[in-house]
Formats: structure tokens, sequence, C-alpha cells
């Protein structure tokens, strides 16, 4: 096997093999089908909760996202009372610690097209970056540097979807198409005229419509129109690229069934609710309340978006389904992660002996974990919940709290809008020089880059979670210390319109 100058990392968000084999059994990914015939084909393991943003940022970091302290499109407060801040994660919580700006500082560039949460633009000396999802509508495309952006040509002319409001499935389908084509454009380019170690492009339209269009031929021709991309890349890229073609995580169809864990920790003697001392609360805060619950999602979401940002940060916590909750007399609350994925933190840990085997004996947990047996890293105690529940896949989390039913069926008609959901395996395919036909064993999100670099001989840092799939690629890692590790934990910039997109795709459901 020859050894490859330059890696080429592909991205389809949310790509999964339940997907995908039946679309390449019916010969309508040719492309793909070339790659895997030349290299491997493999599960990958996604992060938990198997989230966009915790999965691309796990990615680009080669950490578990108690070192990242990205779980979610929101940050996690354990403490606040609604256990979020309400900021967005963004570029501010990657900078300084990625894989990509350890390679720069080594003196190997990278270019980055699309690369989820590098948004704002992320600093990457020596190389380029077109910043990726979630980031706001702009007239020109947002790159490092920022110079950049206008020489790239037409940025968001082709993205149909109104600017308030929702968008029809054809205008969602459009914008899909459009950006997915400008990433892999612009990526080709710069694959013909730069020499990076690393060049890395994901395409998000992939995700976005798996969730529209579930089981519909819609979202497998836009399968075919990524497939394209792939050939436009690898073509791009020549033949001395070694290609890895990944995915953040997979895609299932969406749970029929709903669990209120805070309605079971409460029924189960967990929870206390704030309902006796409801005279204490004040009448403003119970008039929030009542707003917020009287008004449906969307309508609450932009009268939110318009208060200032005090009264919007005021808002949110009392708005919570949890603003009922007593927390000085509670032992144990939820916290959201994502649909099958919830947490569970512990306030008083003197009163919740026997909380995690109770959980698991439920018929609707698949899994149950401490934090500790997860994750590691400096957000482990602020940020993660101190149990982790993955619930059945047909099971996601309600938020109600209270008396009432734990488990309670999805209204049919959330289930035509929500036809589908993200699943922890995701793809990852590998062909080029360097890389053979053994497929990595139990291979994880957190690999992908330091696997890359290894294939063109960039050093790895020497504290990296994730590691070489030294049995699929012909190539032994080196390691150097990891250099002094700024930002992380950063508080990004707050935009009312990404929130409002998030909230289109179901991310932020219960505030
Ligand atoms: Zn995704």
């Amino acid at each position: 096997m020859a050894i490859a100058e330059r890696a080429l990392v592909i991205g389809w968000d949310g790509a999964g093999w339940p997907l995908v084999d039946p679309l390449l059994a019916a010969g309508r990914l040719p492309h793909l089908a070339a790659l895997i015939e030349r290299g491997f084909a493999a599960p990958l393991r996604s992060t938990i909760p198997p989230v966009t943003p915790a999965a691309w940022t796990s990615m680009a970091c080669g950490l578990n996202p108690g070192r990242t302290g990205v779980l979610g499109f929101r940050h996690l407060d354990l403490d606040r009372p609604s256990a979020f801040d309400p900021t967005l994660a963004s570029s501010a919580d990657l900078q300084g610690r990625t894989l990509f700006e350890h390679a720069a500082a080594l003196g190997e560039p990278v270019s980055l097209a699309g690369w989820p949460m590098t948004w704002p633009p992320l600093p990457l000396p020596g190389g380029v970056v077109l910043a990726g999802w979630p980031r706001p509508r702009t007239e020109v495309a947002p790159t490092w540097p920022a110079t950049l952006g206008r020489r790239l040509g037409p940025w968001g002319d082709g993205d149909p979807t109104p600017r308030w409001g929702e968008a029809s499935a054809e205008q969602e389908i459009a914008a899909a198409a459009w950006y997915d084509r400008r990433h892999t454009e612009i990526a080709c380019g710069w694959l013909r005229e730069r020499t990076d170690a690393l060049a890395a492009v994901v395409l998000p339209g992939t995700d976005h419509l798996a969730h529209l269009l579930w089981d519909e031929p819609r979202l497998a021709q836009h399968y075919e129109r990524a497939d394209d991309h792939l050939g436009a890349l690898v073509d791009a890229a020549g033949p001395n690229t070694a290609v890895l073609l990944v995915s953040d995580h997979g895609f299932g169809p969406a749970p029929t069934r709903r669990v209120h864990l805070d309605r079971w920790l409460f029924q189960g003697g967990w929870q206390r609710l704030a309902v006796e001392s409801r005279g204490g609360r004040s009448l403003v805060g119970a008039a929030a309340s009542a707003v917020r619950h009287g008004l449906p999602d969307r309508a609450w979401g932009e009268l939110r978006d318009r208060l200032p940002p005090r009264l919007r940060r005021w808002a949110y916590e009392r708005s919570a389904p949890q603003a009922a909750v007593d927390l000085s007399r509670t032992a144990a609350t939820r916290v959201e992660l994502y649909e099958s994925f919830v947490g569970v933190r512990v306030a008083d840990p003197g009163r919740c002996e026997g909380l995690l085997d109770a959980l698991r004996a439920e018929p609707w947990v698949e899994r149950a974990w401490t934090r500790e047996e997860l994750f590691s890293g400096p957000f482990l105690t602020t940020r993660v919940p101190h149990l982790i529940v993955e619930l059945d896949p047909d099971v996601g989390a309600g938020s109600s709290v209270g008396e009432g039913a734990v488990v309670e069926a999805v209204p049919p008609e959330e289930l035509v809008a929500w036809p589908a959901t993200h699943r922890r395996t995701g793809i990852a395919v590998g062909a080029g020089p360097g890389i053979g036909s053994q497929p990595p064993t139990d291979a994880g999100v957190e690999d992908v880059i330091a696997t890359a670099l290894a294939l063109v001989g960039v050093p790895l840092p020497d504290d990296l979670d994730g590691r070489v799939w030294t049995e699929s690629i012909d190539a032994t890692p080196t390691f150097v210390e990891r250099g002094p590790q700024g930002g992380g934990g950063g508080r990004g910039p707050s935009d009312p319109s990404l929130e409002r997109s998030l909230r289109k795709l179901g991310y932020l459901r219960s505030t």
C-alpha cells in the first residue's frame, strides 16, 4: 500500500446503513459502491447523545463530550434550574482543541468546507474554512480568512426558504440540494488549487431531509445527488488521496411512544412539585408559565426571540416544564438530551440509592449508566447529567411533570411532521493509498480525524480519547505533546434566526 499525499474526509450528515444499503443494492450509489469495492465499510459509533453538534465536535477534537463540553445545540449547565444555559454551542467551544488546529500548528495546512460547529468561522492558520451548520444566513459565504468569502462566488441565493415562517418541503429540498452542491464545489476548488495535508467537507442536507422525508422517494433522490458529489470530490482529490466517508450518526423511524421521566420520578417519590408552595411563587412567574404553556411551541419561540436578553434568560428558566418542580426538596430531575437519550440530574445522592437499578428494570429502558461510565473530563461535573438513560428506540423522552401517564403514544400528527430521528450508528468507508479492506473494529467518531492524520504521517496529540484504525490502514501513528489548549467551554454568540431553524428541525423542543 502506498502512502497517501493527502487525506480527504467526506461527511454525509446522518447517513446510516439501513438507508444506504438498499440504495447500494439497487445500484443507485455507484461512487460509494466503487469506494467500498477498493477499501472497507464499517458501522461508526456516534456520541451519546447522537446529535450533530456533539458528534462532529468529538470527531474534530478526538475527544469525548466530557472533554469537549458539547452534548447538544445548547450548553448544559447543571447549576441552573432548567439544566440549560440558553447560549448555543459554536466554534468557540472547539477553538484551540481541534485536530485541525493541531495539524496547522505543526505546519500542515487543512481545508474545511462546511464542517458543523465551525461558525463563527474557526481561525485555522495556513488553512481555509467555510463555516458549517448551524450558521445564520448571510449574503457572503462565512469563511476564515473573512476576505475569502467574496471570492467563493454565490452564497445563499439558491436557498429559496423564507427567512421567517415555515418553508414547504420543495423549498427545503431545494435549499439542501443547493448547500450540498456549494459545499462540494468549494471543496473541489480547494482540492485542485491547494496542497493541504487534510481536506474535509460535510454535506448537511442528508440530515435535514431525513428528518422531513423519511421513507419518501425524494430522500433517496437526495442521496443520489450526494453520491454524485462524492464522485466529483474523489475525482478532484486525485489518486494519491486517502478518502474516508463518514457520518455523525444514523437515522431511523421516530418513536411512536414517549416516556415522561419527570412523572416517573415524581410518582416513584424521587421528585416533589412546587404546587404546595404555589403561594410562594411570584405572580409574574406563574403568568410566564401560563403564557408559555398556553401557546404553541412556534408562537412561544417567536415571542421569546423578541424579548431583550435578560428577560429572555429569565423567561427561559421560568417557562421550562420543570419550573413546576421544587428543586430544594427533589432528589432527581430529568435533563433533556435528545429523543431516546435522556439524562437524570441527581440533586440529593443520599436519596437516590436504587434509582439506577429502578431505571434499568423498566421495560422502556434499553440501557442506563452513571456519567462516569461513559465520560471523562473537565465538563463531567458541570454539564453531564449524573445518569444517562438510553430508551427503547421506539420511545422518546417527553417533558410533562407531576401526575398522569408515564408512557404515552406520540400523536399521529407529530409522527407525520417528524417521521424520523437519529440513531447511534453511522457509517464509515475508507479507500485509497494506505487503506486496506479490513474494516475497523468498534470504530467511533472520535477516531476519524486521528486516523486521517495518521494516514498522511502527521503526529497526533498524546491525550486523545479516539484511536487510529491501525487494523485497517498501513500507517503507524506517532505522538507529540498536545499544544496549550485554548478555548473550550466558550460562550457562542446568540442568534434568534439560528434558534428558529433548530426548532424547526425539532432540536429545541421543550423550551
Ligand atoms: Zn447530524
